[in-house]
């Protein structure tokens, strides 16, 4: 049993206040594997005054001096992918042969990008005779969900200290070890004290007295919807910074010039890997009514051959789903549907033969799907897709854009000229059209409820700076 009771503020790691833990459990075996605290106010407003101590030398500091802080953390990141994988099947339960590519190499992509990114961002302009500045906003807490346990925390660490913020990481209380081992890498990494704390705890304990705290001044936030409404409501306290990155529906348009055998197991994988809890899940996918048939074929049997085993299992394509609460959440949505009139092509209720322990959940397709219906509406958040049937592009269109979120939606098709065309009506932050994975360069983010803001590169930098205007007779030298 590992027991991190500790905080890491002001460059130590210090016991927490509050004496409390919060157990993490193996979701492969319902085992608790760990113990972590259960922060306080004590150790948050440490947290915040260790930060706040060091926002004006931080702010000043060269973009020189934070391309090397970031260089030092990216190296020891490296070095510490395999730690960081193995804990990520541990708390997540996803399969260790897909952790790495899918979960940490990101994040060090994310570390990369942010030292290529400095030099591209304009940080003074000159305009006329005035000057733009873009600053360092200040301290800064980065609230990270469960789904993505090292390259959530590390775009958003990437991100604030290009800006030159001091931050308090205050991850997901279910998958807490990666960052555990980020605080790590960054003490190692030995940047100046109160630039980087770590505090573990409770979202509606920790997460509310940081997000209320008038001495921070901004918080970037990943997860659910409700959640960011919450946030979004507490940072009136001092109209702090926000930048949401929430939930999705998103969907897949499969249009009629395209040769689905190929697509098929795209399709699948968009929505079933890590356990469908992506929020850039393509849940909804549009195929023309006169291919379904065919379709629907290849589906089933693409997904009736998923390697559903054990995370340790090298073989394993899926785990389980992360908690109880995530399993019962993907049962009721199954249910609700049958209940709603769509139809099970595959899967359905209970777990897989042979895996009785552990919050597995058999993948599950669903044909017969109007749009108005839950599944068609509400993220579910697990292995479940959803087919909708459309006669025309505009009628896909409709389709695609009928839903509260905006986060990501996908394309595949022959005729480049029609695909930028739907790519183009489609109100979501990102469109992926024909595979090509889009470069962490780019901005990533939703629109509608899926989000405030956008990360990533240049555009993630941002969000961590304000912006001033200086009148007068300046140049930039
Ligand atoms: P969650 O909202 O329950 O928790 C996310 C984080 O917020 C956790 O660290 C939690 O402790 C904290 N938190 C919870 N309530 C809080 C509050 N009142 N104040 C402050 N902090 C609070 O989400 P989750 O279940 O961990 O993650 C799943 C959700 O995250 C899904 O909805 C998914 O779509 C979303 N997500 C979005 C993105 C994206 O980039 N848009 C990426 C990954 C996950």
């Amino acid at each position: 049993m590992l027991n991190y009771t500790k905080q890491f503020i002001n460059g130590k790691w210090v016991e927490s206040h509050s004496k409390r833990t919060i157990d993490i459990v193996d979701p492969s075996t319902e085992e608790v594997i760990a113990k972590i605290a259960a922060g306080d106010e004590k150790d948050v407003n440490y947290a915040i005054d260790s930060a706040k101590k060091v926002e004006n030398e931080f702010r000043k500091s060269s973009l020189y001096y934070r391309k090397q802080i970031l260089l030092k953390i990216s190296e020891i990141y490296k070095r510490r992918m395999e730690d960081l994988k193995n804990a990520i099947s541990m708390d997540l339960g996803s399969p260790i042969s897909k952790t790495k590519a899918a979960q940490v190499e990101v994040g060090y992509k994310h570390f990369v990008t942010a030292i290529q990114m400095i030099d591209e961002l304009k940080f003074k302009e000159q305009r006329g005779n005035a000057l733009v500045i873009k600053e360092a906003v200040g301290t800064s807490v980065l609230i990270t969900p469960w789904n993505y346990p090292a390259n959530q925390p590390a775009t958003k660490i990437a991100s604030s200290l290009a800006a030159g913020c001091p931050i308090i990481l205050k991850p997901s209380e279910i998958t807490p070890l990666a960052s555990i081992i980020l605080a790590e890498i960054i003490e190692e990494a030995d940047i100046p004290n109160g630039y980087f704390n770590l505090v573990n705890g409770y979202g509606n304990e920790v997460g509310e007295l940081f997000s209320k705290s008038k001495n921070v001044k901004m918080i970037s936030f990943t997860g659910s919807t409700e959640a960011g409404a919450k946030i979004m409501k507490n940072a009136t306290s001092n109209f702090k910074k926000i930048a949401l990155e929430m939930g999705g529906k998103s969907p897949l348009i499969i249009l009629d010039d395209q040769n689905i055998e190929e697509n098929a197991e795209l399709a699948v994988m968009k929505v079933m890997s890590n356990s469908g809890q992506i929020c850039t899940a393509a849940t909804r996918t549009l195929i023309p009514e006169n291919m379904k048939e065919d379709f629907f074929r290849l589906v089933k049997e693409k997904v009736e051959n998923l390697k559903l085993q054990l995370p340790s299992n090298t073989e394993s394509e899926i785990g389980p789903v992360v908690s109880q609460k995530q399993f019962d959440k993907v049962q009721f949505y199954i249910n609700k549907s049958i209940e709603e009139g769509a139809k099970i092509l595959t899967g359905g209720t209970g777990k897989p033969k042979g895996l009785e322990k552990g919050y597995f959940i058999k993948p599950t397709v669903f044909i017969d799907v109007k749009n108005d219906m839950k599944i068609a509406q509400e993220e579910i958040f697990g292995p479940v897709m959803s087919i909708i049937t459309y006669n025309t592009i505009d009628e896909a269109i409709e389709i695609a854009n009928d839903t509260e979120y905006g986060l990501s939606s996908y394309v595949l098709g022959q005729n480049l000229d029609t695909v930028r065309k739907v790519a183009e009506s489609i109100d979501s932050g990102t469109v992926e059209t024909n595979n090509i994975s889009k470069s962490l360069t780019l901005p990533f983010g939703g629109y509608k409820s899926s989000g405030i803001g956008r990360e990533w590169g240049d555009f993630g930098i941002e969000e961590f700076l304000e912006v001033k205007a200086i009148s007068g007779y300046f140049t930039t030298h």
